[in-house]
């Protein structure tokens, strides 16, 4: 018996022992690192990239000083099941959803409008390359989704670049975006990046009907389509991206369709 219980105390003193020694390296690595932050501030300083103050601790984390980053809030309250944008007077839907064209995805959501200081925050993202704001971004659409029943489990899938955007020097801000996702939700996340895009017109000058003409054929299918899915997007503008997406994805065996935009024009 005494025999057994020094046995188990030695066991438990070289567990004790290696666990301490597995993590110290750890906490050393991660004390270089934070130090290695301040002499970068140091050195080269951050800047909010909204009102162009000095950052200073897990400011620098997200490129926003506390107040612009406690002052970007999501839209809040009555919002259309078809557009995600508020409602005013409606309920469910809004007037333009109801007299407008049919949709094939089941709901979508909104982050942020598009305009003021939220057109500065994609600008900085997407033109700035600011990739420190994605982790912002990735934030609120964790906080969306973990929050609604019916969006809690789907996976992401991303909205497809067009080819020739990232070659001509572009990069795919929504797939680093969904990459962030995926990172800072951990197992609670899961994407499928089925959707591919063939090369197409830039949308930017085109109109709603356009657009679809733009993308018939050019979106489609690479793998299969999760059973819920969410496609995530920076900003809707027509709405016509999202509806191709959505409209493959049902052809591809998705039973529920929902979409998450960051910002709507
Ligand atoms: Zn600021
Ligand atoms: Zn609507």
């Amino acid at each position: 018996m005494h025999l057994l219980r020094c046995l188990t105390k030695k066991k438990f003193f070289s567990f004790s022992v290696k666990r301490q020694s597995i993590c110290a390296p750890y906490i050393y690595m991660k004390k270089i690192y934070s130090l290695f932050l301040e002499v970068k501030n140091f050195l080269f300083p951050d800047f909010c990239v909204l009102c162009g103050c000095g950052l200073s601790g897990d400011e620098i984390r997200l490129s926003l000083c506390v107040n612009c980053r406690d002052s970007l809030v999501p839209v809040q309250g009555d919002k259309c099941r078809m557009c995600g944008k508020p409602l005013v007077s409606e309920k469910e839907t809004c007037l333009s959803c109801r007299n407008g064209p049919e949709s094939s995805w089941d709901r979508l959501c909104m982050l942020f409008p598009y305009t003021g200081k939220y057109r500065k925050l994609l600008a900085s993202y997407k033109f700035g390359k600011k990739t420190a704001l994605a982790d912002f971004f990735a934030e609120k659409v964790l906080e969306a989704k973990n929050n609604d029943l019916e969006l809690k489990e789907a996976s992401l899938v991303p909205v497809p670049p067009r080819p020739g955007k990232i070659k001509s020097g572009g990069w795919d801000q929504v797939d680093f975006l969904v990459k962030r996702i995926k990172k800072i939700g951990g197992s609670s996340v899961s994407v499928c990046c089925c959707l591919k895009r063939r090369k197409s017109k830039v949308q930017k000058r085109l109109n709603r009907s356009e657009r679809m003409e733009n993308l018939k054929g050019r979106i489609f299918m690479d793998g299969a389509a999760p059973k819920t899915a969410l496609i995530i997007d920076d900003v809707m503008t027509t709405g016509s991206t999202i509806e191709v997406c959505s409209a493959e994805l049902k052809k591809g065996g998705a039973e529920k369709v929902y979409g998450l935009c960051l910002f709507y024009d």
